[in-house]
C-alpha cells in the first residue's frame, strides 16, 4: 500500500473548521483507494504567533519540507493586524513558498451550473467554463532588480522595478503548464506582451521551444491586454493559461471571479522538480490551499464553506499523487451536492436555506460513499 505524508496547517479563523471537513474527505479517499495518508498537524500563522512568538517555526517548516504535500487552511485575522509586517501571520505563507521553492501557482476557475447566478456574467457566456491559470510565482517583476525609489538631483523621485526572466525559469514553468495541459484539454495559451517587452519576447521563444516536447498539446499565444478582455468576452476558449508572475497575479484573480464564489476556489503551488517530471510527488514539493482568507467575520459561526479546501484536496490527489480517479470522484460528489440544492450561506440564493460547514462536509462524504 502506498503511503503519503501530508502536513496539515489549518491556520486561523475558519481554517480549523474547513480543514476538519477536508481531512474527513481525504481519510475516506485513503480507505477507498487503499492508500495511506499520514497526516501531521502543525501550527501556522496567528496561532503559531500565540504559541511560539512567530508565524512559522523551524519545526513546522521542517515538517513541510519533508512532506509529500502540504495542505493549508488560511492564516491571519484582526488579532494580529497591528503587529509588525515582518512577523505577521501572512509571513508564514511567504516563507513556505520561498523555502519549498513553489514556482508554479495553479488556480482553476470552474463554473458549477447550479451556481451560475453567483457570477456577474451572463449564463450563456459562462456555461462550461473550466480554466486553469498557471502563474509563475518566484520570478518576474516582483523579484527583479534593480528596484526601489530614489531621489534625483533635481529633487524629483524615480521608482524602478525590473522584469527579469531567465531561460531556465521560463522553461520549468512552461513544462509545468504543458504537463497540466496533458492532464486536461491539451490546449495551452501562453500570455505575454511580446510586442512591447523584450523579456516576454524571450518568454514566447522558450515556450515555443518547450512545445516541441509536447506535440499533443495545442499551443497558442495572446497578449495580456487581449487576454484580460477575452476572459470576460468568451472564457470558454481557454483551457490552460500560462504566464509570468504579475500578469498571472491579475489574470488569475480575474478568472477566479468568473465564478463569483470565493468559498469554492482552490489552488496549488508546485515546487522544484515536481512540476517538471510528470507532476509526481516523488519529485517535488507542493502546497494546496483555498484562495480565500481566514474569514474572521464568520469564524466560529459554522457558516464557512469547506468546498474550496475539499477541492484543494482533490488538486493534491491529482497533481501530487497522480490519483486522478479519486480527484474526479471528489469533484463529481461536489457537483451532485450542489445539484441537490445544498448550499452554505455564501452560495445560498435568496430564499434558500443554508447548511453549516460540517453539514456540507458530511454531504460531500455521503455523495462519495453513495
Ligand atoms: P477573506 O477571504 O478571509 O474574506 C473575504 C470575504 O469572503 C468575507 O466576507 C468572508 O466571510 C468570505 N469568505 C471567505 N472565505 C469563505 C468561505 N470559505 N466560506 C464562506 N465565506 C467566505 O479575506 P479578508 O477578509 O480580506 O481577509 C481576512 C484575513 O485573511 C486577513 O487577515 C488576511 O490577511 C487573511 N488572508 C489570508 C489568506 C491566506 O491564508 N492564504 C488569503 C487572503 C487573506
Amino acid at each position: 500500500m502506498k503511503n503519503y505524508n501530508v502536513t496539515v496547517l489549518a491556520g486561523d479563523g475558519i481554517g480549523p473548521e474547513i480543514m476538519a471537513e477536508a481531512v474527513k474527505v481525504l481519510s475516506y479517499i485513503g480507505e477507498k483507494h487503499d492508500t495511506g495518508f499520514t497526516l501531521t498537524d502543525g501550527l501556522c500563522g496567528g496561532v503559531s504567533i500565540d504559541e511560539h512568538g512567530k508565524p512559522l517555526t523551524d519545526e513546522v517548516l521542517d515538517l513541510a519540507l519533508n512532506a509529500d504535500a502540504v495542505l493549508l487552511g488560511a492564516v491571519g485575522g484582526p488579532k494580529w493586524e497591528a503587529m509588525d509586517y515582518s512577523i505577521r501571520p501572512e509571513r508564514a505563507l511567504l516563507a513556505l513558498r520561498k523555502e519549498l521553492a513553489l514556482f508554479a501557482n495553479l488556480r482553476p476557475a470552474k463554473i458549477y451550473k447550479p451556481l451560475m447566478n453567483a457570477s456577474s456574467l451572463k449564463p450563456e457566456v459562462l456555461e462550461g467554463v473550466d480554466v486553469m491559470v498557471v502563474r509563475e510565482l518566484t520570478g518576474g517583476i516582483y523579484f527583479g532588480g534593480p528596484r526601489g525609489v530614489e531621489t534625483l538631483a533635481d529633487g524629483t523621485k524615480k521608482g524602478t522595478n525590473t522584469l527579469v526572466y531567465t531561460t531556465p525559469e521560463i522553461d520549468r514553468i512552461a513544462r509545468a503548464a504543458f504537463e497540466i495541459a496533458m492532464k486536461r484539454g491539451r490546449k495551452l495559451m501562453s500570455i505575454d506582451k511580446a510586442n512591447v517587452l523584450e523579456c516576454t519576447e524571450l518568454w514566447r521563444e522558450v515556450v515555443i521551444e518547450v512545445s516541441n516536447d509536447y506535440p499533443d498539446v495545442e499551443l497558442l499565444h495572446m497578449y495580456v491586454d487581449n487576454c484580460a478582455m477575452q476572459l470576460i468576452r468568451d472564457p470558454r476558449q481557454f483551457d490552460v493559461i500560462v504566464t509570468g508572475n504579475m500578469f498571472g497575479d491579475i489574470l488569475s484573480d480575474e478568472a477566479a471571479m468568473l465564478t463569483g464564489s470565493i468559498g469554492m476556489l482552490a489552488s496549488a503551488s508546485l515546487g522544484a522538480k515536481g512540476a517538471i517530471e510528470g507532476l509526481n510527488h516523488e519529485n517535488g514539493r507542493a502546497m494546496y490551499e483555498p484562495i480565500h482568507g481566514s474569514a474572521p467575520d464568520i469564524a466560529g459561526t459554522g457558516k464557512a464553506n469547506p468546498i474550496a479546501t475539499i477541492l484543494s484536496v482533490a488538486m493534491m490527489l491529482r497533481y501530487s499523487f497522480d490519483m486522478t480517479e479519486a480527484a474526479d470522484e471528489i469533484e463529481a460528489a461536489i457537483e451532485r451536492v450542489l445539484d441537490k440544492g445544498l448550499r452554505t450561506a455564501d452560495i445560498a440564493g435568496e430564499g434558500e436555506t443554508a447548511i453549516s460547514c460540517t453539514e456540507m462536509g458530511e454531504a460531500v462524504l455521503a455523495e462519495l460513499r453513495a
